[in-house]
């Protein structure tokens, strides 16, 4: 949409003609019950406002105070118009500071400190015309990429998601879990528009509201699978009330890139994903199995894929018993020999060997 600002004027004149306004496109407002894609051009208008300003010609089509022509922003929101002098104040269009070279010659803003800085920075153009220049690209020109990366809303990536996305993630198990550790699962709870009538009581136990809090892991159905999957991985435990803190834990249980640790998160996501292929089967399907199915189906599942794995694992009873709950084997990490250097004993020294006979060099 913004592109359309930059290169194609006609998109403004369809705008104010729509709304039936001769005012500048920049300063309208958005009318009281604007169609969808009305509101959609305004929205644009407001994303790309803050980004753009003018090489300043003399063309008189660009409102002083209200346009974006100012490479600060718009100059009413910088300079409170009524409190300055009276020769700034009563500028309209922004001809009237470039008539005869750079500033205008009667404009006079006596002593005003911030007046004065904030118009030394205006950008003059040495043609005619009042050319926009687009701030975030350095040539000036707007470009569908530098758009991009200014009116996108950005997040802060949060830190379970590289560990959710590990290298040897299985595809369809790593979404759902993403999906579940953000929230972002169509539980009942998640749908405001649900039908009243609606069950909203979760599928698994029919005990308590369904949320992915309560699918991972307070459902007595889920928490029976999860607290074996532990119990195979060395932890007697109740898992977190929140699905968020249950991974946090896993990751502090479970670090570095070993074989071990690749197996806690895969055995992590195949439970969350194949309890949600559960809960999906039962509300759409009318399809139900019990846990102890599903649990067959997770270790399956995470034997399958550690046994295709070549990751290797420090050799200790605790690596070995973990995977060995797994129907895996583990792969030792390879040791190098170590080398060491041997000093000939002096002159007079002797040693026993464990046959108590003297070495022939003691
Ligand atoms: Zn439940």
């Amino acid at each position: 949409m913004v592109y359309h600002f930059w290169h194609e004027q006609p998109l403004e004149q369809m705008v104010l003609a729509e709304i039936h306004q001769k005012k500048n496109f920049w300063t309208i407002n958005q009318p009281s019950k604007p169609s969808w894609g009305i509101r959609s051009i305004f929205r644009s208008r407001d994303l790309a406002k803050p980004h753009i300003c003018y090489l300043v010609g003399n063309e008189a089509d660009i409102d002083f105070w209200n346009q974006p022509w100012h490479p600060r922003g718009v100059l009413s929101s910088l300079i409170p118009r009524h409190n300055t002098v009276s020769s700034l104040s009563s500028l309209t269009s922004l001809d009237q500071i470039h008539l005869d070279g750079p500033w205008n010659p009667t404009l006079n803003i006596g002593s005003l400190a911030r007046e004065k800085a904030i118009l030394s920075e205006v950008l003059f153009n040495d043609t005619a015309s009042n050319l926009p220049i687009w701030k975030p690209n350095s040539n000036g020109l707007f470009t569908a990429k530098s758009g991009w990366e200014v009116t996108r809303q950005k997040f802060v990536k949060p830190g379970w998601a590289s560990r959710i996305w590990f290298s040897c993630h299985i595809p369809r198990h790593a979404l759902v879990s993403w999906k579940a550790l953000k929230n972002g699962l169509s539980t009942t709870d998640n749908l405001p528009f649900l039908d009243p009538s609606v069950n909203r009581s979760c599928i698994l136990c029919n005990f308590g509201l369904e949320s992915v809090t309560h699918l991972f892991f307070q459902c007595n159905y889920s928490k029976w699978i999860w607290n074996i999957i532990l119990g195979k991985l060395g932890h007697r435990r109740n898992p977190n009330p929140d699905l968020l803190q249950e991974e946090l834990w896993l990751a502090n249980n479970f670090k570095g890139a070993g074989q071990t640790s690749k197996l806690a998160y895969i055995a992590f996501e195949a439970a969350i994903y194949i309890i949600w292929i559960e809960r999906n089967n039962r509300v759409f399907h009318k399809i139900s199995l019990p846990n102890s199915t599903l649990l067959s189906e997770i270790l399956i599942l995470v034997r399958s894929k550690v046994l295709g794995m070549k990751i290797e694992e420090e050799d200790n009873p605790s690596n070995r018993a973990i995977a060995s709950n797994f129907g895996c084997t583990l792969s030792p990490k390879f040791r190098p020999p170590e080398f060491c250097s041997w000093l000939k004993p002096v002159q007079g020294t002797y040693k026993i060997n464990s046959d108590a006979s003297l070495d022939a060099e003691g």
